[in-house]
């Protein structure tokens, strides 16, 4: 069941070439989304994948990582905390800033999306340099919550993410590789 799920999802993410820029390959998965069936069974996956782990909620990242990151905290029964790009979150929010490529971004978290002491699982569609997971981890640990594991649909392997989140938890998973 489980190696014929994968196959069906790798078979269904469609490669956007040079999106958003040249020389990107872009994972597009609103192909998955519009396989209800095949939805189900990739959300079964990423549950079994965090199964026995202490997990008191789901961090999800703007906005990819909303999508499968709603579902995973329903099916685990804890809170989904969204982390959104700067001046998106209406209430106090925690912020923390990160270098790009070229630039840097901003994310924000609620003031009081975590408590002390909680561990989350931190969710992301892709995980590629591991920028964008390490600032989740950041914010989340600003809040005091301790980093329980990351989950992916997608790791773009040769860019080497796995290094940047390692300091934070050696329990990094994705569905396929790259
Ligand atoms: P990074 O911070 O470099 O790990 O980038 C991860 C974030 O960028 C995630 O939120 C992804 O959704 C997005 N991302 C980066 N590269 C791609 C790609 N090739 N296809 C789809 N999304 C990507």
């Amino acid at each position: 069941m489980e190696s014929s799920v994968l196959n069906r999802f790798k078979q269904t993410i469609r490669d956007v070439k040079d999106f958003p820029k040249e020389g990107i390959i872009f994972k597009d998965i609103t192909p998955i989304l519009s396989d209800s069936i095949l939805s189900r069974d990739v959300l079964e996956l990423l549950k079994n994948q965090v199964n026995g782990l202490k997990i008191d909620a789901v961090v999800g990242i703007e906005s990819r990582g909303f999508l499968f990151g709603m579902l995973l905290s329903q099916a685990l029964e804890v809170p989904f905390i969204p982390i959104r790009k700067k001046g998106k979150l209406p209430y106090k929010t925690l912020s923390y800033r990160y270098d790009l490529e070229y630039g840097s971004a901003e994310v924000e978290m609620h003031v009081d999306a975590l408590q002390k002491g909680m561990s989350v699982l931190i969710h992301d569609d892709l995980l590629a340099t591991g920028g964008t997971a390490a600032a989740a981890a950041e914010l989340s640990i600003q809040c005091g919550a301790n980093i329980s594991a990351f989950s992916f649909l997608i790791d773009l392997e040769f860019l080497q993410g796995k290094k940047m989140l390692g300091k934070y938890s050696d329990k990094i998973f994705s569905l396929v590789t790259y």
